[in-house]
């Protein structure tokens, strides 16, 4: 395989020319890449929301320390993300609200509205030292996934995912939206249908935002109910192309396996998409201190093997939530081995096991007494039941009985 970071324009850190993210008259050739591409960046290592906030936990960094150490990273493979610049951004965010955000960086403060007009310095959307670069920097990569996609491939950014990002203000820890600018990007690349799909345990309330009505755009999303943003119900169809299925507290493997063969597979596979962009929040899992979903990480990767299962050309995989950072690490690090063809079962090497033996869980009781299997394996033993949720079911039921919007004429 010819190494995609040692070309071209690529590997430019941290100072991306704009003109590749949206603007350039050549697309990047993307097509003699066989294998998947890990957009990642070292701002990810370190950055954190606050000493209390869930987000003061590493969770990028792991993944490619993880991957490394597996071997499973090599330099070819590998391109540092680039950070999207304002022009990009705007795309979809508001001028002012960028200018805010990069204002706030610089000053350390919010100052006059911000708060009010732009969600910014709020307890969950908090002033920190990377305000503006880290948003850009993941929204950067899946601007740039967008671009190199339209060529097909598999490509994985573990740090996109802000789902809840609004146009013009913060929301849920997003203070951009990344999803949304990773298939705009596409669109204007040339790639016009694509199924997004959602298995965060928060519903995706800003994609919706992006997205709610567009035919070419199939959105689903299985969330928890009732959780914030309480968004998503069960007959919201964001006027046709939503699918969005709330589960119970608890919803675990077995669920997971019914809706992913009775919905999401199927569900897609009527659309015929030319690309799926697949957001795999972490805070699913059973052990994340903000939902309260009872699945293992098995569940999150059968649903990316049936994916890659539907043979659509293009794949990109985003990360999302998650905040307990032994959970995240394992499950994101076998996403990148899946899509690799790697084992993720067994046991960690001694250089992998060290990287999770180094992580801390400060002021959070599921760090003071780890389990074992979180420092030497990357799957977790199976959440299962001898039954499907009945309420899961019937919810499944009436949503892949109910017929999508029809199909924008070419
Ligand atoms: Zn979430």
């Amino acid at each position: 395989m010819r190494g995609v970071a040692a070309r071209g324009p690529f590997f430019i850190c941290g100072k991306f020319p704009v003109g590749l993210l949206f603007f350039s008259a050549a697309p990047a050739k993307f097509s003699d890449v066989d294998k998947p591409i890990f957009i990642g960046h070292e701002i990810f290592r370190g950055s954190s929301y606050g000493e209390h906030h869930p987000l003061r936990v590493p969770r990028v960094s792991t993944v490619i320390d993880l991957a490394r150490a597996l071997n499973w990273l090599p330099r070819g493979q590998f391109i540092t993300s680039p950070r999207a610049k304002p022009k990009a951004l705007q795309v979809w965010h508001d001028p002012a609200y960028i200018a805010a955000l990069q204002r706030v960086e610089a000053a350390q403060e919010i100052e006059g509205d911000d708060l009010t007009r732009f969600g910014i310095g709020t307890v969950t959307n908090p002033v920190f030292g990377e305000i503006f670069r880290r948003p850009a920097t993941a929204a950067g990569g899946s601007i740039l996934a967008g671009e190199l996609l339209s060529q097909g491939g598999v490509i994985y950014n573990p740090a996109g995912g802000t789902h809840h990002g609004m146009p013009g203000r913060a929301n849920g820890f997003c203070y951009l939206n990344d999803p949304v600018l990773a298939m705009l990007s596409l669109r204007h690349h040339g790639v016009r249908r694509i199924a997004y799909v959602d298995i965060d345990a928060h519903h995706c309330d800003g994609v919706a935002a992006g997205f709610a009505g567009d035919p070419d755009c199939l959105m689903i999303s299985v969330h928890e109910e009732r959780l914030w943003p309480r968004t998503g119900l069960i007959d919201d169809d964001a006027g046709g192309n939503a699918v969005n299925l709330p589960v119970p507290r608890g919803f675990n493997d077995t669920d997971m396996a019914h809706v992913r063969e009775a919905l999401i597979l199927t569900k897609i596979a009527e659309f015929e998409p030319e690309a799926i962009v697949f957001l795999c929040g972490a805070d699913g899992v059973v052990d994340d201190p903000l939902a309260h979903l009872g699945m293992s990480n098995n569940a999150h990767w059968d649903v990316l093997r049936g994916l890659m299962g539907l043979g659509v050309p293009r794949l990109l995989v985003l990360g999302g939530g998650g905040y307990n950072p032994w959970t995240v690490g394992r499950m994101w690090t076998g996403i990148w081995g899946i899509l690799n063809g790697y084992d993720v079962g067994g046991m960690l090497p001694d250089v992998a096991e060290e990287v999770l033996r180094g992580l801390t869980f400060n002021g959070n009781r599921r760090g003071r007494n780890p389990p074992e299997h979180w420092f030497n394996t990357l799957q977790d033993a199976p959440q299962e039941d001898e039954e499907i949720c009945e309420a899961v079911v019937q919810r499944v039921s009436h949503l892949a009985a109910r017929p999508m919007m029809a199909r924008r004429p070419y």
